[in-house]
């Protein structure tokens, strides 16, 4: 059994606290190089934001919307190591405007997805703009696009994009760090690189890394919190796990925290980060909502990103039983939307993404069914920090690592980031046991 308890022994080359995809991702990986390793997660599932529930046959997700960003990325790589199977969607992406729908299959054809031709002039110049390596903007995302393009439509196509893919208002991310993001999404899409959807969802991901870790004799063991990260001399000691009742030691020579820079730096024993940690808590992790509905029809006709800038709140929409049917019980279709948290009133914005539903899809109560309603924030959020104020995997103890979606390197997104961290601590930690 690999969740379960931890054996008789104290002591691993590496203990990961925290398994999502972060901490799972960097078990496998280390266990499969011949490391010992034992994850910790403080709940009774595994897989954390990117993972689901079976709730009436339909896969509702506990965060992640069954969707990776790149199919000739880092993270794909990976899974096709592990023999974990994934299939690519076949648009681009689709915008919902008025009453019309405009895709692209490839990443060329962007420029189909807008309406009017001085959009398409306006996408153009920004093209040009983020390809050249010597600009440099000192202004928010949405301050450059107000200044220097002035395209209402384009903003709005800017504006649900960013929303969708970041969780963030353009006026929170530096033009800067979003002329690195647009740059990569168009060279990668140019060399034919399009999301995917895992089969089995994200859960299939999930299953599949653990028997990776399992095969490789890692242990996970669930309902153990991690209640402190023990330093010596500068030096990762171990961590003090609480299971059941029982508090015990463990000592390892590598810790990798998966629990969020906040909780990695609050835990550290016998180090004062509280500057640090004020620092962090004063940064709002993204928030959003997403809405679980079941349709007795296929309702986009595609299975990639569909963008919609013809409503207020919900900024984009996947329909991932377009690839894997398995998602929702036989004959339906299960449509996740996305909508970033703008108020407190999180009821009052629930009920603004489901009139907008109406209004993206005008026979919305003929075919659809609302299943559930989730909203991420606080500690469940859509990243823990902000897109490009990621902090690095390294910390300033030796052999303490942190991976996660508040450690990615710059400009890489969503899992595909979380993956590049990853294989920076797995790459550390190889090369400081040949040393
Ligand atoms: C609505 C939404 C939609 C998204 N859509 C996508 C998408 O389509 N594609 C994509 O790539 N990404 C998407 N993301 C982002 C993605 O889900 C997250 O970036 C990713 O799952 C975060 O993984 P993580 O390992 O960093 O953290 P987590 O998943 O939060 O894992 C951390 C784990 O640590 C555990 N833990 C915390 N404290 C302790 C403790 N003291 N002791 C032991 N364990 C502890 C937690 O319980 C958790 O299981 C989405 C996120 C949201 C919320």
């Amino acid at each position: 059994m690999s969740i379960g308890m931890p054996d008789k022994r104290d002591s691993y080359d590496v203990i990961v606290a925290g398994a999502g995809i972060g901490g799972l991702l960097s078990a496998a990986m280390l266990s499969k190089r011949g490391f010992s390793v034992i994850v910790f997660e403080r709940l009774s599932f595994i897989g954390g934001r990117f993972t689901s529930f079976n709730f009436q046959g339909y896969e509702i997700p506990s965060g992640a919307v069954h969707m990776i960003p790149n199919s000739r990325g880092l993270f794909t790589k990976t899974l096709r190591e592990f023999g974990i199977d994934y299939k690519k969607t076949d648009v681009w992406v689709e915008c919902i405007w008025g009453n019309h729908r405009r895709s692209c299959r490839h990443a060329a054809g962007i420029f189909n997805t807008l309406e009017s031709t001085s959009a398409r002039w306006a996408l153009a110049k920004v093209i040009f703009e983020v390809m050249r390596p010597q600009k440099n903007v000192e202004t928010s995302f949405e301050g450059y696009l107000k200044s220097e393009i002035g395209n209402d439509e384009l903003y709005r196509f800017f504006e649900v994009l960013t929303n969708f893919s970041l969780s963030l208002s353009m006026e929170d991310i530096p033009a800067k760090t979003m002329f690195k993001i647009i740059r990569d999404m168009l060279l990668q899409g140019l060399m034919g690189d399009n999301r995917v959807i895992p089969i089995g969802g994200c859960k299939g991901v999930i299953k599949g890394l653990k028997e990776v870790i399992s095969a490789h004799n890692g242990k996970i063991v669930t309902n153990a919190e991690v209640r402190k990260i023990l330093v010596h001399e500068g030096k990762v000691d171990g961590v003090a796990v609480k299971m059941g009742r029982e508090c015990r030691e463990l000592k390892s020579r590598y810790v990798v925290s998966n629990l969020g820079p906040i909780k990695t730096y609050d835990k550290m024993d016998e180090v004062d980060y509280s500057g640090v940690l004020s620092k962090l808590r004063g940064k709002k992790p993204p928030a959003g909502i997403t809405i679980s509905v079941a349709a007795s029809k296929d309702m986009l006709g595609h299975s990639g990103i569909t963008l919609t800038p013809i409503s207020e709140h919900v900024c984009g929409i996947v329909q991932p039983t377009a690839i894997d049917p398995s998602l929702a019980p036989e004959g339906k279709h299960l449509l996740l939307t996305h909508q970033i948290l703008k108020s407190r009133n999180i009821k009052n914005e629930i009920e603004l993404g489901i009139a907008d539903l109406h209004r993206i899809f005008p026979d919305f109560d003929e075919h659809c069914e609302i299943l559930c309603t989730h909203s991420f924030h606080s500690d469940w959020p859509v990243n823990y920090l902000t897109q490009g104020e990621d902090l690095p995997n390294r910390t300033q103890i030796e052999n303490l690592f942190m991976v996660g979606d508040g450690n990615k390197p710059p400009a890489h997104i969503m899992t595909e980031g979380i993956a590049h961290g990853v294989k920076q601590v797995v790459d550390a930690i190889c090369a400081s046991r040949i040393r």
